[in-house]
């Protein structure tokens, strides 16, 4: 029998898990009640692994044990520049791990980024599996539009980590559009605003009988939510007394202070004009004597607004490009969909109906949306739901690297996939006998600038003239982005191919230990959760037995086949509820405490109307 599947939105700040019951989607609620989860990891000072909203809670008075925002590290490869850049945005310091991937360092341990997200993945997944009463092993993962190859391998390395398999990769627009063409059955062409906590997307989709095609996408993975913060930290550090301000913008607990502060009168600036900010004991948290001052201000909406200028500028610039890559004009657009919890702010808003010369969509929840597109997703490709259709288009341009420091280009960006290309090359000297072919990600022509994703050795090639060994170059690239390049000398048929997989992965042993650890972690949580279902049902056993000898009790004063019955139904459910609980079987115990509830509660009604 099938488990249930699942659509999940993994974002830089808040994640999300959907599915679909009767063609619908809903959100799944985590198992604290709340529809979204932060994408947070944590460690408490005992070690304890805190994910989500109880991670949020310790970063208050723990910030260095916090990780957020990782996702704008997933899948890319460390470099002492891109360590430097993070130090200005995250508090937790990037280390490199064997094959060049990213790890984060954390409460006395290094984590693999990819480790992280399978945190979060993990914790989805407990919260569907307490929703569902039972195992979840497959789901939908969405990325952003831009993520390239070796992003989207690590999503999925995350996912093996967190024990899910994925059905597919999808963009966060697409999902998003899929959503929306679900609840309007709109036809046309969309345009998806995708401004969430760390990232920035812009997609053009075209939308005819439930295909959805991305016509082109574009964006900036260093822009969101987090640097509209970032800009209202600055000017709330600006305004501390002058003799605490180096101290406090040293410490890490008072800048959290202030972050916190600034994201809550963002969040406040969406719906009123003022929001007042008041951030107590700002100083150095580390020092014996410690001294604190706090500050007291209030921010307007046009102050706001000032402040974010240049990350505005930033959002326009990037719809400029992709509105010049597809050669469209901006008012062509059908529809305006909005994505990602910035787009509640008004300035934002305003942005992208000045642009686009329209209002945005209404009726879509720009925090929900992509889950629900995911989850809508999921169910179609596990059959449940129609036929699933989803085209679409490559980020990045793909070639292969050749004389002179050049790339051929074998798929242009846009592109829609999957996609298959091929091209005959030439080995550069005469009497070679290996080659080697490197596969270039980029928009420039040349290697330098471009990023290298792996290469392809060819061995044993047939030793001749230049001309005489002609090689055949094939790029497969699949609906989700993996890239595999085979070589075939033509002369031989002899062949060698490779998947461009994640270029950081980890090795597979420490796939599977992380795997372990997360099953283990995950075992101990559903034992927490039975448990508390055990206690809940203990109590209702007890209230169901004593009701059991009231009616047979009353049976024995009253015979009669109707009493009889009834307590032959009451005993036959107390003997399930017990088996249920003597098997810790979650899903059993839930629903005989459903009916117990039920039955426990009515006679207590009945009791009490006597
Ligand atoms: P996402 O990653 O899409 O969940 O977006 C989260 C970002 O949206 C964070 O930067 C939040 O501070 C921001 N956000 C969420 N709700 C609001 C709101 N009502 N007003 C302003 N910003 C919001």
């Amino acid at each position: 029998m099938d488990g249930p599947v699942i659509g999940i939105d993994l974002g830089t700040t808040f994640s999300a898990v959907a599915s679909v019951e009767a063609k619908r989607p809903y959100i799944i609620p985590n198992r604290t009640g709340e529809r979204l989860t932060p994408s947070l990891v944590g460690f408490t000072p005992t070690g304890e692994r805190v994910v989500g909203e109880r991670a949020r809670l310790l970063a208050e008075e723990y910030p260095e044990s916090v990780a957020f925002a990782t996702k704008r590290f997933i899948g890319r490869r460390w470099s002492s520049d891109l360590a430097a850049s993070a130090r200005a945005v995250v508090p937790y310091p990037l280390v490199s791990g064997p094959s060049g991937e990213i790890r984060i360092r954390l409460a006395g341990k290094v984590l693999p980024i990819t480790q992280v997200s399978a945190m979060v993945l993990g914790e989805l997944k407990l919260d569907a599996e307490a929703h569902f009463k039972r195992p979840v092993s497959q789901a939908v993962v969405t990325v952003p539009a831009n993520f390239d190859d070796g992003q989207r391998n690590a999503t999925k390395e995350a996912a093996r980590i967190a024990g899910l398999e994925v059905l597919r990769i999808v963009n966060e627009p697409t999902a998003a559009a899929v959503a929306y063409g679900l609840s309007s059955s709109f036809q046309g062409r969309a345009l998806v605003f995708d401004l969430g906590g760390g990232t920035f997307d812009v997609s053009i989709l075209e939308v005819e009988k439930g295909v959805f095609q991305v016509k082109a996408t574009g964006g900036d993975p260093y822009l969101g939510g987090e640097d509209f913060d970032e800009r209202i930290v600055q000017w709330l550090v600006a305004q501390v007394p002058e003799t605490f301000r180096d101290v406090v913008s040293h410490d890490k607990l008072s800048m959290q202070r202030l972050k916190v502060a600034a994201e809550r009168a963002k969040r406040e600036l969406s719906e009123v004009e003022e929001a007042a900010i008041s951030v107590a004991e700002l100083g150095d948290h580390t020092a014996t004597h410690r001294r604190y001052v706090e500050l007291n201000t209030a921010l307007t909406r046009t102050f706001f607004e000032a402040l974010s200028e240049p990350l505005s500028r930033r959002c326009l610039n990037v719809c400029e490009k992709v509105m010049a890559d597809a050669e469209l004009e901006p008012r062509s657009m059908d529809v305006v969909l909005l994505v990602g919890g910035m787009t509640r702010v008004p300035l934002v808003r305003r942005l992208v109906s000045d642009f686009f010369g329209k209002q945005a969509a209404a009726g879509v929840n720009p925090d929900e949306v992509v889950a629900l597109g995911a989850a809508v997703h999921a169910s179609e490709l596990s059959g449940r739901s129609g036929a699933a259709l989803l085209i679409d288009v490559t980020a990045h341009s793909l070639g292969v690297g050749v004389l002179g420091g050049k790339v051929r280009r074998l798929i242009g960006r846009n592109t829609p996939v999957p996609v298959a290309a091929r091209e005959i090359f030439f080995p550069g000297r005469a009497g070679q006998t290996e080659a080697r072919i490197p596969v270039y990600q980029g928009e420039s022509d040349s290697a330098e600038a471009s990023v290298k994703l792996g290469e392809v050795v060819l061995h044993d090639l047939t030793v001749g003239k230049r001309t005489d060994v002609p090689i055949e170059v094939c790029f497969e690239l699949s609906s989700e982005g993996t890239l595999s390049v085979r070589a075939m000398d033509l002369s031989t048929g002899l062949a060698e191919a490779t998947r461009i997989e994640a270029r950081t992965e980890l090795s597979q042993p420490e796939v599977e230990k992380l795997r372990e650890e997360q099953q283990e972690y995950a075992r101990s949580e559903s034992e927490k959760l039975t448990d508390s279902v055990a206690d809940v049902l203990s109590d209702l056993l007890q209230r169901a037995r004593k009701l059991a000898q009231n009616l047979e009790v009353g049976a024995r004063e009253n015979p009669g086949p109707e009493a009889d019955a009834t307590v032959a139904r009451v005993q036959s459910l107390i003997e399930a509820a017990e088996q249920a609980a003597r098997e810790k079987d979650l899903g059993a115990m839930a629903e005989v405490t459903r009916t117990l509830e039920g039955l426990v509660g009515k006679r207590k009604l009945s009791r009490s109307g006597n």
